[in-house]
């Protein structure tokens, strides 16, 4: 993504959800996504996605797949493309998977594109998928329907199909959140085998900071709209320049190691982005703010090559 802003329709004015975004996903790494609730998070998934609703509208820049920009590609090409190289799995396995077909259907469904495969091998595929994934029993389980499995056992599906045609790039979205502890590591080391296996690279959107440092290589810090942070995954949580990526760490409730009532949290609320400050976005809850904060929009300050940070400290007063 090079330079790329979304806005959505709303009843009191246009929502500036995205301002200049520029992210990349090279082959075969995982790239994590945190930030707080409403930082853009969903929304960029769903624009690589091409699923976002009517009334978005890209109002700049590009977001481009194996040096194509997806926006020059006509519909059918977009199509395969988001079919076959691209997949996306949903925090809600029921968003992904038809309630009213059984999962040996939809897996057949899937590869719809495969005509030298017989039905039949699809099928075989496809029970090789869920075995993978851990379903038991998976010939037999073909031929029931998503509402007939656990919440846990649905979301290994979803990810079953949505790795099945080993698509190029992954996009997983909150994809344990609904989860519990030991199924959330579970699934991660999927995801990380699949990435082995099958040099898929993937986008993983997480609140869950421990999953998002066990298996990412780059992390994207996203707060109210644009991307304040980027770096390696070290880089990030052992030497994180933006006040809101430090903050963000402070809060995370597995990296305290006293147990205590009054878990900390960041004052302030994210803004609203029917009006987008005229400074740093973050100023109003900066623990660090001076006055320049207020008057100017920071530009990325380069710790090194793959390391930004959108701060106008440039690590004078970071924590190192
Ligand atoms: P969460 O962690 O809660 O999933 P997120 O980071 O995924 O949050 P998004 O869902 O991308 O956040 O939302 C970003 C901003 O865009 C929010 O301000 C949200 O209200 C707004 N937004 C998202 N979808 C729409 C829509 N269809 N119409 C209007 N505004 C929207
Ligand atoms: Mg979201």
């Amino acid at each position: 993504m090079r330079d790329l802003s979304i806005r959505f329709q709303a009843p009191r004015g246009p929502i500036l959800a995205l301002r200049g975004i520029n992210l990349d996903v090279p082959r075969g790494s995982v790239v994590g996504l945190v930030g707080e609730s409403g930082s853009g998070k969903s929304t960029l998934a769903l624009a690589i996605m091409g699923l976002l609703s009517d009334n978005a509208c890209i109002s700049e820049g590009t977001i481009s797949f194996l040096g194509r920009d997806l926006r020059t590609l006509k519909p059918a090409e977009l199509r395969s493309l988001r079919g076959d190289r691209i997949s996306m799995v949903f925090q809600d396995p029921m968003t992904s998977l038809s309630p009213v077909r059984t999962i040996g259907q939809q897996m057949v469904d899937v590869q719809y594109r495969k005509r030298e495969v017989s039905s039949n091998g699809k099928q075989q595929r496809a029970a090789e998928m869920l075995r993978r994934v851990g379903i038991p029993d998976p010939e037999h389980q073909l031929n029931r329907y998503p509402h007939q499995f656990s919440g846990g056992m649905r979301q290994r599906i979803a990810i079953a199909m949505g790795v099945l045609e080993r698509p190029d790039l992954l996009v997983a979205d909150e994809v344990t959140t609904a989860l519990d502890a030991s199924l959330e590591v579970q699934i991660t080391h999927l995801l990380r085998e699949f990435r082995r296996e099958f040099d898929t690279s993937i986008l993983f959107i997480s609140h869950n900071l421990g999953l998002i440092a066990e298996l990412c290589d780059i992390v994207v810090v996203m707060y109210a709209g644009e991307v304040v942070e980027h770096g390696t995954v070290h880089d990030i949580f052992h030497r994180p320049r933006h006040p809101y990526t430090q903050a963000l760490l402070e809060c995370d409730p597995a990296r305290i190691e006293t147990i205590r009532r009054d878990l900390p949290t960041i004052a302030g609320d994210v803004p609203n982005l029917l009006r987008v400050p005229f400074g740093c976005v973050f100023a109003p809850r900066c623990p660090k703010v001076f006055d320049l904060c207020h008057a100017v929009h920071p530009v990325d300050y380069q710790v090194h090559p793959r390391h930004l940070a959108r701060c106008h400290l440039r690590g004078n007063q970071g924590n190192e």
